[in-house]
């Protein structure tokens, strides 16, 4: 079979890795419609796409994460605690503390009850400690609003302060059986890679960007719509079976390509090889036809290479659109940065996702994470989270415990760490706040 390459994007920029799409910048929180593309309204798109759910699919039955706990249940709440674990943490480390968090706060209402500091702490070691915060603020907005539990529609999933588009499109897909369309990182990589092609080292930023992507996996979609009335939580379903095939097939079509994306189709360097789609692959056609030996570190060697020239156009004596030569890909190997063997979900558009260098730039020196704000504010929720109920430490105490050589010329640093915390919600004064002198000051857990 033949498929045209569609040309790919702009490629100047950088490269991030991550998971889930980081909803905290510019979230699409009302979009429902999507128009199509005219680049995907084309009999080769559409056979494509016909193509691509039967190998997926069939993939997915075979090699899919089908034993994650939260494949095993439907309950909206902990659907949703999954998807806020797993925004900027590995699988790997979400499993255990998945598990202990939902024997803590087994339901919407526990966790909407229960001391900020006991949700802190039952967050412990996942990172990101605002998560928490967030996650129990839904909870309680949800029990106030919505009589007690997580409303079943896309409109009301998303009205909840903190819930992002994909986070209400993965639990009216994945909890209320809807056929709704949702985009994480993994989605938005592969889709674009089969669909359209290499994927540029800076993804279209924003809301409109957040809708193309939408709307590819909106109209990428199986079941028996192809319009972008998918993208809508169904609401006159034609018979109830009908509904419920157009629902699975959306819940395996989606988890099936965040596999994918985990595990094979990888953001630095794809496993093309062991990859069930090389034969519709966009991405893996433009590579192929540069080259007699395609593969994954071929397809991120011509991704880099295009990147460097993009941002160095004066080294290639062309001043428009350059591209490397022919068989330049093949031959030239990267240092081992391969990761197709791993399993590791990282988000990938996140402020804090750490970016890789591209061939043409060597790394930056990095500041060391054990002197980064980030860290001391874990350090803070982790000392304080040593704390027995009620009890608080003063500033300077504080101070000695999570930094050496903790001076009193340190208490002006600690303090705006402290008030940053406290405003997060993360932590409290008790005293002294507002005295710049009062080394007494003493803080705690909420
Ligand atoms: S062929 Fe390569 S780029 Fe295409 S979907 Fe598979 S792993 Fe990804």
């Amino acid at each position: 079979m033949s498929i045209g390459v569609l040309p790919t994007s702009t490629l100047a920029g950088r490269f991030f890795l991550c998971e889930r799409v980081a909803e905290s910048r510019a979230p699409v929180k009302t979009q429902h419609r999507n128009e199509t593309p005219d680049w995907l309204n084309t009999p080769a798109q559409q056979e494509r796409r016909t193509q691509t759910h039967g190998l997926l699919l069939a993939w997915y039955s075979r090699y899919g994460r089908h034993t994650l706990p939260w494949r095993h249940t439907r309950d909206p709440y902990a659907i949703l605690v999954s998807e806020v674990m797993l925004q900027q943490t590995q699988v790997e480390r979400v499993l255990p503390k998945y598990q202990a968090f939902l024997a803590r706060f087994p339901t919407l209402a526990a966790l909407a009850e229960a001391p900020t500091s006991e949700v802190i702490k039952a967050w412990a070691g996942l990172g990101y400690n605002m998560r928490a915060v967030r996650l129990q603020q839904i909870a309680q907005e949800a029990i106030a609003r919505y009589a007690g539990a997580l409303p079943n529609t896309l409109d009301g999933l998303l009205s909840l302060k903190g819930v992002g588009r994909y986070t209400a499109g993965a639990i009216a897909c994945f909890a209320f059986d809807q056929p709704v369309a949702t985009v994480d990182t993994n989605i938005r990589r592969v889709l674009w890679r089969v669909f359209r092609g290499i994927e540029p080292i800076v993804w279209p930023a924003g809301v409109s960007g957040e809708r193309e992507a939408l709307a590819l996996a909106a109209w990428a979609l199986p079941g028996r719509n192809t319009d972008q009335a998918r993208v809508e939580v169904a609401t006159q379903p034609s018979s109830q079976s009908e509904q419920s095939d157009a629902a699975q097939a959306a819940y395996d079509w989606q988890q099936a390509l965040m596999d994918l994306g985990a595990t094979v189709c990888q953001s630095r360097r794809p496993a093309c090889e062991q990859c069930p789609l090389t034969e519709v692959c966009a991405a893996y056609a433009e590579v192929a036809a540069l080259t007699l030996f395609p593969s994954g570190e071929a397809l991120a060697r011509l991704r880099d290479e295009r990147a460097a020239l993009s941002e160095h156009p004066e080294h290639t004596g062309a001043s428009e659109h350059p591209q490397p030569q022919m068989g330049q890909v093949a031959e030239t190997r990267a240092a081992s940065t391969s990761d197709a063997n791993t399993t590791r979900e990282t988000p990938e558009i996140d402020g804090n996702s750490r970016p890789t260098a591209t061939v043409a730039k060597p790394r930056k020196a990095t500041q060391p994470f054990t002197s980064t704000t980030r860290y001391f504010r874990g350090r803070i929720i982790a000392t304080l989270s040593e704390l027995a109920a009620g009890e608080s430490l003063a500033l300077a105490e504080l101070g000695l415990l999570v930094k050496p050589n903790f001076s009193p010329d340190d208490l002006p640093w600690l303090r705006g760490l402290v008030d940053g915390l406290a405003r997060d919600g993360l932590v409290r004064w008790l005293t002294g706040k507002q005295d710049d002198a009062a080394e007494e000051a003493r803080v705690a857990l909420p």
